[in-house]
């Protein structure tokens, strides 16, 4: 452990600050360190980690669409492309001709896409959630909240106006006859898995059609079963304009995408907009492999009923005042500031979580994690707290 995180700390820019461990191999849900250490990954690589790790449905698709066909730039397609495409619509409930996709490698560029098709409405206003990440190139980054990520560096594109998250009529307020689009996360991630009030996508969507603006869904973390459903948003019956995706969508092989719905699939035109790696065979084929493992070993039905049990399970400790989320996209307020403590005590115990705020714990395990899992984290997780808290 100690050279590698000598040599990254000689090597590595700093911008995420030293990594708390230096990991070897994973395994389902599981991964272990340098030193042979086992950890159970109850955070996926931030929600990406749909089918755990080294899934041989993954390693098979990737290895087998490398070896035929890896990289052909977008002067070309490739069949996993136009599958995928066609796929993603499907499970957002659309007929085919119901809308189109571009294809990135990132979140944050799957936003960008976004971010750029809302100023072909001829608008450029764009109303955004405070508590919101979007991403961290420039675009993305002007649409995200947080102010100490913002600040070092302005001016960002402008025109955005944040209002408090969950608050329908804050938003009413801010949309008008020049706002291009409003963002919001159906769940907020970063915040530490805030879930809004359950009417408050409707009314978003209400507001848009009052001025003519888009609604545009940031499911790149709450999306591809995370919650128990394909997208978080599809339960409220309500139809977004644009939804970006990445995150789970590779199941740990890069690549997001950003959907127009409607009309909103036309409005970026040939020129507007393009990337180099962006839809490549590889990155679809591993994403086509995600969605049919999930299919297939009905993983929606697991989240749901394995959600259910772990925030059940973790509710019961009064040191935990208020379990939020669906599915497995899970977040904990705890009585008192000691996110990091815990983070540190369940790495200490074995099970790796994200102290998302000082106060919030973030859980968005592998949609493969087991009952197994589950019971020894809600075992360990008193003793955890009491290490914590002590
Ligand atoms: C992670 C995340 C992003 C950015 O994705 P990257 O792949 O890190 O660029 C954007 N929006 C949301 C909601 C996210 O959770």
């Amino acid at each position: 452990m100690s050279d590698y995180a000598e040599r990254y700390a000689a090597s590595v820019m700093n911008t995420f600050g030293p990594p708390k461990l230096v990991l070897a191999r994973g395994e389902g849900a599981h991964v272990w360190d340098t030193d042979g250490k086992e950890y159970v990954d109850l955070l996926g690589g931030i929600a990406v980690n749909a089918l755990g790790h080294a899934h041989p449905a993954i390693v098979d698709a990737v290895t087998s669409q490398l070896g035929t066909l890896g990289h052909i730039s977008n002067f070309f397609t490739s069949a996993p492309q136009v599958e995928l495409a066609e796929k993603l619509l499907t499970l957002l409930g659309l007929e085919p001709g119901e809308g189109k996709v571009f294809f990135t490698n990132s979140g944050t560029e799957a936003n960008e896409a976004a971010f750029k098709l809302t100023r072909r409405t001829g608008r450029t206003h764009v109303v955004v959630a405070e508590g919101s990440f979007h991403g961290r190139t420039m675009g993305a980054l002007a649409l995200t909240s947080k102010e100490a990520y913002r600040t070092p560096f302005e001016p960002l594109p402008g025109d955005v106006t944040f209002v408090p998250y969950g608050d329908a009529d804050a938003l009413a307020a801010a949309v008008t006859d020049e706002t291009a689009a409003i963002l919001l996360e159906p769940i907020q991630g970063e915040a530490g898995v805030v879930v809004p009030p359950e009417d408050y996508l409707a009314a978003a969507r209400a507001v848009a059609d009052e001025h003519g603006a888009l609604l545009w869904l940031d499911e790149i973390q709450s999306g591809m079963g995370r919650t128990g459903a394909w997208f978080a948003h599809l339960g409220t019956g309500v139809r977004p304009d644009v939804v970006t995706v990445a995150k789970g969508l590779g199941g740990g092989f890069p690549i997001g995408a950003c959907i127009g719905l409607g009309d909103a699939g036309t409005l970026l035109e040939p020129g507007n907009h393009g990337t180099t790696f962006g839809g490549n065979p590889v990155a679809c084929a591993a994403a086509l492999a995600v969605i049919r493992t999930i299919e297939d070993e009905d993983l929606l039905e697991h989240v749901t009923v394995l959600g259910q049990k772990l925030r059940d399970g973790l509710a019961v400790d009064p040191r935990v005042t208020e379990v939020r989320g669906d599915g497995l996209f899970v977040g904990l307020e705890l009585a008192a500031d000691v996110s990091a403590e815990v983070a540190a005590a369940a790495l200490e115990a074995g099970f790796i979580v994200n102290n998302a705020t000082p106060r919030r714990i973030r859980l968005a395990p592998p949609l493969v994690l087991t009952e197994d899992d589950v019971n020894a984290f809600l075992e360990a997780w008193p003793k955890i707290l009491d290490e914590a808290m002590a």
